[in-house]
């Protein structure tokens, strides 16, 4: 497909998580030609988590999805135009980009921020992608109440893990938190949590070896200091750690032009706000960028 010559976009924002939003929000309400372009709903992971207490401005906290439809609405009310597609490439053209969407579709842009987020990490035991969707998921935030009288195992030992832990034991009839580690490496406030919860049973400096199953999941295996364990278990939540988003460039030679935000930047301080300051700086950088265009 030839690639078309007029360049229509001042930027093409990839990913419309927290990071995308903000940065889209701030280039569109700057004046810019922006296009979003956002493979799935718009809001990112932020938008499956069912309460954020951290994010400044919100007293009592704020579910996810609410703060992401306000992003939204600002974002739009300013002019930011939004596209629903996933971004199969990006490559240089001229002194802008191209962008091939999924079926074809080519965008050309003098600019690109790239906010596509960061991938879950897998135990890298056998089965895993077999029973990924039946039974092992990477997060349930937006839907607990499917768990409502389960018994689940969640994997990790960070904040996500507990924070998913805490979330699934309002449903749960038993939730597992196995962690590798001897012990969990969370912030106060969540660690007291853990240890009024009674439904969370911890098993520390453990790993999940095997998992059984056919179809769907069904029970795990649980290897620790004092010999293996058997878990019969409905589902397995694996919060293990995220891995940034691949990037189209080396990262160490990032053309002119191009931008990383939020969690795809690697940053491992992941959280809604850090993404949106993130977002915002990448939009600033990019404007500085296209006011020097000749
Ligand atoms: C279990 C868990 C609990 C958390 N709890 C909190 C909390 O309490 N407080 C807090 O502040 N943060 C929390 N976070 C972190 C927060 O959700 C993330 O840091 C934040 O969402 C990162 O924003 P982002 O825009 O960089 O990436 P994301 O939110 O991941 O958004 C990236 C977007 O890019 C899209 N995308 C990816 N590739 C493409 C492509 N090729 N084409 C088009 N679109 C693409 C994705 O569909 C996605 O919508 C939590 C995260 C998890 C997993």
């Amino acid at each position: 497909m030839p690639v078309p010559n007029d360049i229509v976009w001042e930027s093409v924002i990839v990913g419309g998580g927290p990071a995308g939003l903000a940065a889209g929000l701030h280039l569109a309400r700057a004046g810019y030609r922006a296009l979003l372009v956002e493979q799935d709903r718009l809001g990112g992971q932020a938008r499956l988590l069912g309460r954020i207490e951290n994010y400044p401005g919100f007293p009592s906290g704020i579910d996810g999805r609410r703060l992401m439809d306000r992003w939204v609405r600002q974002a739009r009310r300013w002019g930011l135009r939004t596209r629903r597609a996933q971004v199969r490439g990006v490559g240089r053209h001229g002194r802008g980009f191209v962008l091939r969407l999924q079926g074809g579709r080519l965008l050309r842009s003098r600019t690109v921020v790239y906010c596509p987020g960061a991938e879950f990490k897998g135990l890298g035991i056998s089965g895993e992608g077999r029973l990924r969707g039946r039974g092992l998921f990477h997060a349930a935030f937006d839907r607990p109440s499917r768990w409502r009288g389960r018994t689940v195992v969640v994997a990790g030992g960070g904040e996500a893990a507990v924070h998913q832990a805490l979330a699934l034991a309002r449903q749960a009839r038993r939730v597992y938190l196995v962690c590798r580690a001897g012990s969990i490496k969370a912030h106060r406030l969540l660690c007291r949590r853990l240890g009024e919860t009674a439904r969370i049973v911890l098993i520390l400096g453990a790993t999940i070896c095997r998992l059984q199953g056919r179809r769907r999941l069904e029970a795990l295996e649980i290897a620790g200091r004092d010999g293996s364990l058997r878990l019969a278990a409905d589902a397995l939540f694996v919060l293990v750690g995220k891995v940034p988003a691949a990037l189209p460039f080396s990262a160490g030679r990032l053309p002119p032009g191009f931008f990383v935000a939020g969690d795809a930047s690697g940053d491992a301080d992941r959280q809604v706000a850090v993404a949106a300051g993130s977002g915002i700086k990448a939009a600033m950088r990019c404007i500085d960028f296209l006011e020097d265009w000749i």
